[in-house]
């Protein structure tokens, strides 16, 4: 229990106001009669162990008036406070039943019912009475004191100056008191003792008197350390006075038995009223005042260096190129609380940090061990400590059977610990690692303190050691003040430190040594190495099955997909026709060939890649044919391309794109080769197209082409319409018959096709007449001359049999720009008419 709250200055102020007004009402009640006296008088010399071994149990009455923090019942019962606690431990010694006999009122009004009913015998008991020459005739009162009460001058804790100081002849001490208080006398005595000039200002109560020092009525006012004071801060100690129990007057068996416990609790325990009194009345003031002299010092300094040791956690270290910790936590509310601007120094070691201070690098050292030995030494004064935790012992499974005698301590070479050790002590840089030399068995124990091991136990590597809380002194931790000679500094630090309550303290802790670390795989590993090869060992087995696995299922599936493959590879084979597969995204083309006549078995397909094979394909073809595979829809179209050998084949193409997944990834289909049936389909057309009996063009036929040539006939070209008509041909039939008629006609026809060229359209429109156009003519010379070869060639034909002998008349007429195939027809048929007026065997033009 709690050395931490050793601050002797901040006594409670919450049970002294109400004891001080008890008493004050003590002194001034004189007409108090004492009660009448008790039976068990005959006990009353005998050891208190004795009498409550020897006598009935003696059931003693207490007054018990309600005062916080001295005797309180709290709403469920509970009974507390330093008198209430003082009398339980009394009754250990005494053997004695309490029955508290509950007191109306408060304050003065309590005390006073309190003291009627011990006069009335109601009560055997009373606490809180200060020793005068009034109270020991009245009442018998114990020897031994159990508190004590200290009278005070509080003033508003808003002042940043103090009053007593301030106070002068011209401008007296206002002092706020209730009138006619016993305690005055005491106030007079002080202030004469201090020189200090005041006036009264009379109060009708305890409140109103508080109240008037927060008002402004008055400077300070007189009360009691144990009363509560809020908004109040003591500015100076008046008095102090023990505070006795008491008995009636007649039953000083009681006080008697009383003074034995008290001096056996004290003999037993001394500490027992300290740490009492720090449980129930040493609590930070809250009330945080600058005076002026801080403020201006506070304002005019520059900012505060504070040298900070790294790889201290929690208290203080580099993370990220951060300082963090509790000191540097600490910092900023103290920075928060007085306006002082901290700046952080990072030291690497505690050499380092040493000379920094040395130096005057820096003006703070963030964390430093209460020793005052250690702090004298490096130049240092020492706040109040920010931190008292108790020492833990930290050990792995090497001294887990408690015995550490033999065993190895890691200790932190920055430890100023230098009492000596058990065993072989072995230093490590930092107390982190001490703990990972524990946890790595480079050492066996250690010793850090609760906050450390708690920060350090958040961390998976650490949880395997073992922790023993010790009971040796706390370790307790403040801040460093480089000495400078003011104390300003050191002042203003205490008096920041001192006013945060225990809640804002831990609330700074706990935000260090409960942080949240992220999870690390390393950190997890290096703390379960078995589990976590286990662990991995399992998944790799698992993973492993499961490659497996997929590896079987999918020879499975390959196997299965060969044999689909390969049976229709030979269905395929049954048919004339090549069957390919197109793959979009490759661009390669498989085709499978039709089986040979006598050929079982299937042949490999043919892959081609039309991607960068050649294939025989010319540019052009290529990018038909594949954008004629790539069709989005289902396409039959018939194409002539070549083979592998330049051999050119018509080739009928089916093409059906395949889906994947919605994407058009493939297309299947067939490839036929129709060259025969193409062959015939052209001859046909062919046929259509001509003259039986000569070969030459139709007349229909011969009319369109000509008309074609002449709609494509280019800006200043000409073309030239010939027509050709045997002379008196009746005769001819009439003469040799129809049947040499006929072969006039074969001839007429093969002279021409010979005499022009082959792109010029030569036809027969019917009968004996034909007909011959000749694109792109340079001028009618050219035609004229060609009329003239054909008719003479006509007239040598049968020269050698002159019975036979046939003659062709030519008319024939050059085209004009933009002129149409009838027009031009006309005016050659007009031409030739004139060629047969004229006598005939002619060419006209
Ligand atoms: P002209 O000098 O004025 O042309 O006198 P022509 O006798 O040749 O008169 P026309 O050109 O009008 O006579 C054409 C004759 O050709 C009429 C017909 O008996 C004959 N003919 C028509 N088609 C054929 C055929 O296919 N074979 C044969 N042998 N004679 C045919
Ligand atoms: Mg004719």
């Amino acid at each position: 229990m709690g050395e931490r709250h050793g601050g002797g200055g901040r006594f409670g102020r919450v049970f002294h106001a109400a004891v001080c007004w008890l008493l004050a009402f003590v002194c001034a009640v004189s007409a108090w009669v004492p009660g009448g006296a008790f039976g068990d008088e005959a006990a009353s010399d005998e050891a208190p162990s004795a009498a409550a071994s020897s006598e009935a149990v003696r059931t003693v009455r207490v007054a018990f008036p309600q005062q916080f923090r001295v005797m309180w019942t709290d709403e469920s019962g509970v009974r507390s406070g330093y008198t209430y606690e003082y009398l339980e431990r009394i009754a250990q010694y005494t053997g004695w039943n309490y029955e508290f006999v509950a007191v109306e009122g408060s304050g003065a009004a309590a005390f006073e019912k309190s003291r009627e009913l011990l006069a009335a015998g109601e009560v055997d008991l009373v606490a809180g009475i200060m020793s005068s020459e009034q109270s020991r005739s009245s009442l018998a009162l114990t020897r031994e004191s159990y508190a004590t009460l200290g009278i005070v001058l509080l003033a508003s804790a808003e002042r940043t100056d103090n009053p007593l100081v301030s106070a002068s002849a011209d401008r007296p001490l206002r002092v706020a008191a209730v009138e006619k208080s016993t305690l005055l006398g005491e106030l007079e005595s002080f202030c004469a003792r201090m020189g200090i000039a005041y006036e009264l200002v009379n109060c009708a109560d305890v409140d109103d008197s508080k109240a008037a020092a927060l008002d402004g009525r008055a400077d300070a006012v007189l009360a009691t350390d144990m009363a509560a004071a809020d908004g109040l801060r003591t500015v100076g100690h008046v008095s102090s006075h023990p505070l006795y129990f008491a008995a009636a007057q007649g039953d000083q068996g009681l006080a008697d038995k009383l003074d034995a416990a008290l001096e056996r609790i004290d003999s037993a325990d001394p500490m027992f009223r300290s740490r009492l009194h720090d449980e129930y009345f040493t609590q930070a003031s809250g009330a945080f005042v600058l005076s002026d002299d801080d403020r201006s010092f506070i304002a005019a300094a520059d900012p505060v260096r504070v040298g900070v040791l790294s790889n201290q956690p929690p208290y203080q270290y580099e993370e990220n190129g951060e300082l963090k910790g509790i000191a540097v936590d600490l910092l900023e509310v103290v920075a928060a609380k007085t306006g002082l601007n901290f700046t952080y120094v990072p030291a690497a070691s505690e050499d380092e940090l040493d000379g920094l201070t040395e130096q005057g690098v820096i003006d703070l050292v963030a964390c430093f061990d209460y020793n005052y030995a250690a702090a004298r030494e490096r130049g240092l004064s020492l706040t109040q400590p920010y931190v008292t935790a108790s020492y833990v012992l930290v050990a792995n499974e090497g001294a887990s059977n408690g015995d550490i005698a033999g065993k190895r301590l890691a200790i932190s070479s920055s430890s100023r610990y230098d009492g000596m050790f058990i065993g072989d002590a072995v230093r490590f840089p930092s107390v982190a690692e001490c703990l990972q030399a524990v946890v790595g068995g480079e050492a066996d124990y250690t010793y850090v303190d609760e906050y450390v091991m708690q920060y350090f136990l958040n961390m998976p590597e650490y949880r395997g050691v073992r922790v023993a809380p010790q009971t040796h002194e706390p370790r307790r931790v403040s801040f460093g003040v480089v000495r400078t000679g003011d104390g300003r500094l050191l002042g203003i630090m205490d008096q920041a430190i001192g006013s945060l309550t225990e809640v804002e303290l831990q609330a700074v802790i706990n935000g260090d040594v409960l942080r949240e670390r992220p999870f690390e795989i390393v950190d997890f590993v290096r703390a379960h190495p078995l589990e976590t090869f286990a662990t991995a060992a399992v998944v790799l087995l698992i993973v492993l099955l499961l490659i497996l696995v997929i590896l079987y299922q999918r020879a499975r599936a390959n196997a299965k997909t060969a044999l689909d493959l390969k049976k229709r590879l030979r269905l395929y084979a049954l048919c004339d026709d090549y069957f390919f597969e197109y793959d979009k995204r490759t661009g390669s083309l498989v085709i499978s060939l039709p089986s040979k006549e006598g050929q079982h078995g299937v042949a490999e397909p043919i892959t081609v890649n039309l991607g960068s094979d050649s294939f025989a394909l010319d540019e052009e073809q290529k990018t038909s044919f594949v954008d004629l595979l790539r069709s989005r829809e289902r396409r039959v179209e018939e194409v002539r391309l070549p083979d592998a050998d330049g051999i050119d084949h018509w080739l009928r193409v089916t093409v059906e794109p395949v889906d994947d997944a919605g994407r058009a990834a493939y297309a299947v289909g067939t490839l036929k080769v129709i060259d025969e049936e193409r062959s015939e389909k052209d001859e046909l057309m062919a046929k259509a197209e001509r003259d039986s009996l000569t070969g030459l063009l139709n007349s229909e036929t011969t009319r369109r082409r000509i008309a074609q040539q002449m709609d494509a006939l280019g800006e200043g070209e000409r073309g030239a319409l010939i027509m050709v008509d045997i002379d008196r041909f009746k005769e001819v039939n009439d003469t040799f018959g129809h049947l040499e008629g006929d072969h006039a006609l074969v001839d007429v026809a093969r002279i021409l096709r010979e005499s022009f060229r082959v792109g010029d359209v030569v036809g027969r429109l019917g009968g004996d007449e034909f007909m011959v156009y000749l694109n792109n003519v340079k001028d009618s010379a050219v035609v004229k001359e060609k009329c003239e070869a054909v008719r003479r060639a006509v007239e040598r034909r049968a020269s050698s049999d002159s019975e036979r002998r046939i003659t062709i008349s030519t008319g024939s007429a050059l085209s004009k720009p933009g002129e149409s195939f009838d027009d031009l027809y006309r005016r050659a048929d007009e031409a030739l008419y004139a060629a047969k007026r004229d006598g005939r065997n002619r060419c006209s033009f």
